[in-house]
């Protein structure tokens, strides 16, 4: 049913796009978690919080909710709904503060004050796909959020950005800030993109580098933290690419469990950082968040 489908995620987009731009969206809870890698400071930073109803439309594409409420309840989960957060990655490196994703224009500015960083300071953004609840927060009141930063995608994802009319108030405001690299490239000393097409056409991943320390930020390669683990290979209605999306997953997973790479992801439980292990068939998440000192 590739009509309802789209017609589903458009309206879902609609609704975060109006919610990053107007008050509609519940009040957000700012929060914020440091740690380090290598001698680098990072800083995990809560956006907002969103409720999925469990209807077979986003998750388990095909599959009756009841089946995906029996993947939640063995997870000790309500079964009703698949709660994801929202959240972005901040790096503070010795000439650069870079942030990673934007999230949907919630809390994150509460939450990057937190972090003891004014948005003026930010130099870099890096946005791992374009949609509302990774880009909605670079435009505050029509205005550039982070006045100084350059914004930076994949080539393939800034054209894919720019045909989606849904993006246009904000592809207007950023147009100017926008660099584009191939994936693969080395985007800022220290952090280097890596293809994990399929959610988006060209979405990306950050692998941050220093020293023997080193965390991959994947992206939406995987939204919840129960049901992408335990079925990865059920369809993702978020994903523009549904095939794309799964043989994405299930590689990337294959590879992070068998590297036992510590890992960011933006919709698993704040801090959304920890690593994959496999499980059989499948895998589970091992929250594992590093020192701050
Ligand atoms: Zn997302």
């Amino acid at each position: 049913m590739p009509n309802s489908k789209t017609l589903f995620v458009a309206s879902f987009l609609a609704l975060a796009i109006a919610a990053s731009a107007s008050a509609q969206m519940p009040p957000q809870q700012p929060d914020s978690k440091a740690f380090k890698i290598g001698s680098l400071d990072l800083v995990s930073l809560h956006d907002a919080q969103f409720v999925l109803p469990n209807d077979g439309k986003v998750f388990g594409v095909g599959h009756s909710p009841e089946e995906i409420g029996e993947v939640l309840k063995a997870a000790g989960a309500p079964t009703d709904a698949v709660t994801l957060s929202v959240d972005a990655l901040l790096v503070k490196a010795p000439k650069r503060v870079i942030l990673i994703d934007t999230g949907v224009g919630g809390a994150l500015q509460q939450s990057l004050a937190q972090a003891g960083t004014k948005p003026e300071e930010v130099t870099d953004i890096l946005i791992t796909h374009s949609h509302p609840d990774h880009m909605g927060g670079l435009v505050k009141d029509g205005k550039l959020a982070f006045p100084k930063a350059t914004i930076r995608m994949s080539s393939a994802e800034w054209a894919f950005a720019r045909k989606n009319a849904q993006l246009a108030n904000i592809v207007k405001v950023i147009d100017g800030n926008v660099k584009t690299f191939k994936p693969g490239a080395t985007v800022v000393p220290q952090i280097t993109s890596v293809s994990l097409k399929g959610h988006t056409p060209g979405h990306v991943g950050y692998e941050i580098v220093s020293g023997k320390g080193k965390l991959l930020d994947i992206g939406d390669t995987v939204h919840s933290s129960i049901i992408s683990l335990v079925k990865p290979e059920w369809l993702v209605g978020f994903d523009n690419d549904e095939k794309g999306g799964e043989k994405n997953r299930i590689d990337t997973l294959k590879k992070l469990a068998k590297d036992n790479e510590l890992v960011f992801t933006p919709h698993f439980p704040f801090p959304g950082v920890g690593r994959i292990a496999a499980d059989g068939d499948h895998f589970s998440w091992e929250p594992s968040v590093p020192a701050a000192k």
